[in-house]
């Protein structure tokens, strides 16, 4: 019998029409409401479920904050010790999250690329296992259960729309629709200007590396994707966006007062197309918005934000 899953069946429910400028009602699938803060518990919490099944006595991983607090908050779960590489560019507050919920930070290197390769490093020295925060096969089946969740609701929705990052989130959600016999459900890529790795690949043709981030959604700063991502649009309907960061900020805002929950940058650009592309979204009936969360964002940081860009 498989393990229970560590991570939440989160609630979904429907916005008003007049809510975006989309004029339609839009699913929303509230993964901010997941233990450790985002979506990411799924994917890396069936992983790290996975590892110890295997023997594993001790996890490292490398991220920039949600998955690491989502692997603290499984290597706890799980009873074993997990260490988190993050690089320099981590703030202070989210270091401090993941200490917070039982797991030994390290720092290491300027960009999340240089800690990545010494969390890899490490755990060959130490014989445990590495978690990747987006390029693994059983986190997708991890994320796919998103759509398990919405598709047992019995939910109707003719496109999703989720933030790409590395694509991890991109990746199970194709995942999960295949699963769910959705083949023709189109998702919507949706990416900062700045940390738009996806979007690049799919215009140039090939895989690109960026040669830095410059959005303020760090959550979607994986300077490149997956191969696996790259190749996704071959097997399933994936259109790419970008919204700017204030369109993203301006998202974050709206749904705070809206509904009263904090969710990063990264998350409000799905929640951004919305209103900033209401010609593709004219296409759909009845969007689902992966409201995928993060803890990257406070009272403060949005002030901040409102304040810098609006
Ligand atoms: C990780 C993350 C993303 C992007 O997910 P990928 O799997 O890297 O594409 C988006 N939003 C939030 C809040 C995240 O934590």
């Amino acid at each position: 019998m498989p393990a229970t899953p560590l991570h939440l069946d989160t609630p979904l429910f429907r916005t008003q029409e007049s809510y975006s400028a989309s004029n339609r009602p839009l699913w929303l699938k509230l993964d901010a409401l997941q233990p450790a803060g985002s979506f990411k518990l799924r994917g890396v919490g069936r992983l790290c479920q996975h590892e110890v099944e295997n023997g594993a006595k001790e996890i490292f991983c490398a991220s920039g904050g949600n998955a690491g607090i989502a692997a603290a908050y499984a290597g706890r779960a799980l009873g074993i010790p997990v260490t988190i590489v993050v690089p320099e560019t981590t703030a202070e507050d989210v270091r401090q999250s993941i200490t917070a919920t039982g797991a030994t930070v390290l720092v290491h290197g300027a960009v999340f690329d240089e800690a990545n390769t010494h969390a890899v490093e490490l755990a060959k020295f130490r014989k445990a296992a590495y978690v990747h925060p987006f390029d693994h096969p059983l986190l997708w089946e991890g994320h796919g259960t998103l759509i398990d969740e919405v598709v047992a609701k019995g939910a109707e929705f003719d496109c999703v729309i989720a933030s790409v990052g590395g694509g991890g989130l991109l990746a199970g959600i194709v995942a999960g629709l295949k699963r769910n016999g959705l083949n023709d459900v189109p998702v919507i890529a949706v990416e900062t200007e700045g940390a738009a790795s996806f979007h690049a690949s799919l215009k140039a043709g090939e895989r690109i590396t960026l040669p830095a981030i410059t959005s303020i959604a760090n959550s979607l700063g994986a300077r490149q994707v997956a191969q696996h991502v790259f190749d996704l649009p071959t097997q399933h309907p994936i259109e790419s966006v970008t919204v700017t960061d204030a369109q993203a900020v301006a998202a974050c805002l709206k749904f705070s007062d809206a509904y009263r929950i904090l969710v990063e940058p990264a998350c409000g650009a799905a929640l951004a197309v919305a209103d900033t592309h209401p010609d593709l979204l004219g296409r759909f009936n009845s969007p689902l918005i992966e409201v995928c969360g993060g803890i990257g964002v406070s009272l403060e940081k949005l002030k901040v934000w409102r304040e810098r860009l609006l």
